[in-house]
């Protein structure tokens, strides 16, 4: 699992500006859980290959009693209950303020890593300006430039090296074992999930195997169906307890984020008597984001009429056009309908993001596409596409390498893309296009 860090301090202390530097993008606002969360933005991030989760907090007042700010509290007091390490953020130029001791006070009783990071640092004498911090009691400063994006490695690195048991040697443990299927169910509470996991479970033709290297990891089901291999993986709101799955109350998205992140296939499962909710279109969005194959399953078929059916159709349609790759099933998991379908797509999904390209074919459906219709020419330009190969599996990258790519239109993008789709038969994984240019 990504070790998960979290952004707190008052506002306008640059938590937001630190939160797109660490993700590496300036809008890489991942999963913006809207309704849900407020003001909490997740997203990932790597320095060299140890890669993590960040949370911004937005604005935090421990003592807060009313309101938003309230809600914006409980929301900081979660997010920091769920991460590994705190970055709590100061602002260097402003100085100290009371709010920073409250909040200090709130971090020490906790007693979880904490580095204390002073923001907007960048052309200050540091000594004279930063010692005013240390009254906070939690010890050394960091001086940063969120901004100019200096000190802000060195940060880093104190902020994985402080979260204990974390090492890339973990990373490789938790490498899958060659063959199985990692599946992790996804959605919202009361959408299903247990129960169609416990119906999954208790099937006859499913066997249990000894997975290497799971005996401490008690919360991952290895099991074999229809002779193929699969490891069910622990998501946000279920637990196991002795044999069967139970939903827990509270969602957890740091918890979602991490399993869809650990997973080789999501089977995404929304409810049909609620519709497309803003929760599941985040969730989906976050999927998509991860790169991970997914299954699309809308359980509770029995429980609506033929208009309703017809209105989620058409929802799906719209809010989760940007899973148009992926199969959809109508299933009812009470009534035990619809479910072996599903078993396919989930193979289905991860073969086609494994899928192997080689590079003549590649190359050949790359100029039968041209033949049949050219990119158009853009001002004075016209790209030029020469050859492709492969960048990339789970999910699967083509690179075009050519000239002038940067001008080839979005929809050409897509028309490629459906040819490729087409020819590799790649169902249920997204697929990556990327150009390279040579002039
Ligand atoms: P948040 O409310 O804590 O998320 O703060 P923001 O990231 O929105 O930043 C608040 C203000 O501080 C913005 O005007 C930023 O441009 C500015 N700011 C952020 N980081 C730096 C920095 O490193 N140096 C300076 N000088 N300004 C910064
Ligand atoms: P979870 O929170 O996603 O694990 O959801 P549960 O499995 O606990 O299900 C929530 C509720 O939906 C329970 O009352 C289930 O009995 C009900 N439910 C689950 N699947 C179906 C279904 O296929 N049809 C109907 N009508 N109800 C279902």
């Amino acid at each position: 699992m990504k070790p998960v860090i979290a952004l707190v301090g008052r506002p306008n202390v640059g938590k937001s500006t630190l939160f797109n530097r660490l993700t590496g993008t300036r809008d890489a606002i991942v999963a913006d859980f809207a309704g849900l969360t407020r003001d909490r933005h997740y997203g990932n991030g790597h320095l060299g290959k140890r890669e993590y989760i960040v949370i911004d907090t937005g604005g935090f007042e421990p003592e807060a009693s009313e309101g938003i700010y309230r809600e914006m509290a409980k929301q900081t007091r979660q997010a920091v209950a769920e991460s590994d390490v705190v970055l709590f953020v100061v602002d260097a130029r402003a100085g100290l303020s009371a709010q920073d001791h409250d909040i200090a006070q709130y971090l020490r009783r906790l007693g979880k890593p904490t580095i204390l990071v002073a923001n907007k640092a960048e052309g200050m004498t540091q000594g004279v300006q930063l010692a005013e911090f240390f009254e906070l009691g939690l010890g050394e400063v960091l001086p940063v430039s969120s901004a100019h994006g200096q000190g802000v490695r060195g940060m880093l690195e104190k902020a994985l090296d402080a979260i204990q048991g974390f090492s890339e040697d973990d990373e490789e443990a938790a490498e899958p074992v060659e063959g199985v299927i990692r599946l992790a169910v996804a959605g919202r509470p009361n959408v299903g999930k247990s129960t169609l996991i416990n119906v999954w479970l208790g099937e006859e033709r499913l066997v249990a195997f000894d997975l290497p290297g799971t005996t401490r990891d008690a919360i991952s089901v290895p099991f074999e169906r229809d002779g193929k291999k699969f490891e069910l993986i622990d998501t946000a709101g279920l637990r196991r307890k002795g044999k069967v799955f139970e939903a827990i109350e509270k969602f957890s998205v740091v918890k979602t984020l991490q399993a869809i992140e650990s997973a080789h296939v999501v089977l995404l499962l929304l409810d049909a008597t609620q519709g497309v909710t803003d929760q599941d279109a985040h969730i989906a969005g976050y999927i998509l984001e991860s790169g991970r194959a997914v299954v699309l399953a809308i359980n509770k078929w029995d429980a609506v009429d033929s208009y309703q059916r017809e209105q989620i159709e058409r929802q799906i349609e719209t809010r989760l056009a940007f899973l148009k790759f992926a199969s959809l099933h109508l299933i009812s998991a009470r009534k035990r309908q619809g479910l072996g379908p599903v078993w396919k797509s989930i193979v289905q999904a991860q073969a086609s993001a494994m899928r192997k390209m080689p590079t003549p074919m590649l190359t050949r459906l790359l100029q039968e596409a041209v033949a049949f219709q050219a990119p158009q020419k853009v001002g004075m330009y016209r790209p030029k596409m020469r050859y492709a190969h492969q960048g990339g599996m789970n999910p699967p990258v083509i690179v075009i390498h050519g000239n002038s790519l940067e001008h080839v239109p979005d929809a050409y993008k897509r028309f490629l893309e459906g040819r490729f789709r087409k020819a590799f038969d790649l169902v249920g994984t997204p697929l990556r296009i990327e150009f390279k240019t040579s002039d």
